[in-house]
């Protein structure tokens, strides 16, 4: 009966805090505390070592050492069917914490998170591609279907992209990046994709997207910025029909990353989430039920 006790304690008050239910000021412009905001914290260091220099899957200990000893940093996937992308990285893994916030984000419309604390873990992401990308980049956020931005009323990925790119053009001089209004047109409701097992998802996001201007990306490096990276399926498509009109390079950040091992799980939760947002219904004051004995603190 863990449920029952988590429902129970899921009643908070409007003003406290709608990851951990601590109290908080009324007049406090983010509805989350600063503990759980410093909790959204950057991939730790020991998982950074054996990520995938291409698409950023965490490969194990097992094939990163069998990589390190070919000489190779990319995972199996990346080196058997190589992404147009360059390079993806992600500022944190898609668990706890910053899982709340996306959720906050995209099904409680709470935008206060993209220009906060997911708007300076976005610009953590885009400087870890400093190394390899132009000082120039055309920023390309991935666009929602229209009739799912009219319903949402924003695309979390255009908020993210603006978040961060006003963040970098004061942190970094030094680079230009420009963010046109519309590069990228979704044409294809993939409304379904959070129920969707990862190759169901490649075919799901085939031909969903256009470029609406060539000219705009021709010849240009493109900074690719989504909220999450799942399976890799929507940055895959997005890059190809970015470099088929001309991008020279793409470079892919999300806030997060869901590693595969989590994959299936946040699928399923996504899923619960998303079919209550969609049908209509009110979501509760916790966005994600804590799982049972580990995150209780009330
Ligand atoms: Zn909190
Ligand atoms: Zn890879």
């Amino acid at each position: 009966m863990e449920w029952a006790v988590a429902d129970i304690t899921n009643v908070f008050l409007p003003s406290d805090c709608r990851v951990c239910g601590a109290a908080m000021a009324a007049f406090a412009r983010l509805r989350v505390c600063e503990a759980c905001v410093a909790r959204v914290g950057p991939q730790a260091e020991a998982e950074q070592d054996v990520l995938c220099t291409r698409c950023g899957d965490a490969m194990g200990m097992e094939s990163a050492r069998f990589g390190a000893a070919m000489g190779v940093s990319e995972c199996t996937m990346c080196r058997l069917a190589p992404p147009q992308f360059d390079r993806a990285v992600a500022f944190a893994n898609y668990d706890n914490e910053m899982r709340e916030m996306l959720h906050l984000l995209k099904f409680d419309g709470m935008r206060g998170v993209a220009e906060h604390v997911l708007g300076a873990g976005m610009v953590a992401a885009v400087l870890k591609l400093r190394e390899g990308a132009a000082s120039e980049l055309v920023v390309v956020p991935v666009p929602l279907f229209a009739a799912r931005e009219r319903e949402r009323g924003f695309n979390q990925a255009r908020l993210l992209a603006e978040a961060a790119v006003k963040r970098l053009l004061r942190l970094e001089p030094e680079w230009t990046l420009r963010l046109p209004a519309q590069v990228l047109q979704r044409v294809k409701d993939t409304r379904a994709l959070y129920a969707l097992d990862p190759s169901q998802r490649r075919r799901a996001v085939q031909w969903a997207f256009r470029v609406v201007d060539a000219e705009v990306v021709r010849g240009r490096e493109v900074l690719l910025i989504d909220d999450i990276m799942t399976t890799g399926a929507t940055a895959r498509e997005c890059a190809r029909v970015l470099k088929r009109a001309g991008a020279a390079k793409v470079w892919v950040a999300t806030v997060a990353k869901a590693q595969p091992e989590s994959v299936q799980n946040v699928v399923r939760h996504d899923a619960e989430s998303f079919s209550m947002w969609d049908a209509g219904s009110a979501l509760p004051a916790r966005v994600i039920k804590p799982e049972a004995g580990k995150r209780l603190r009330f």
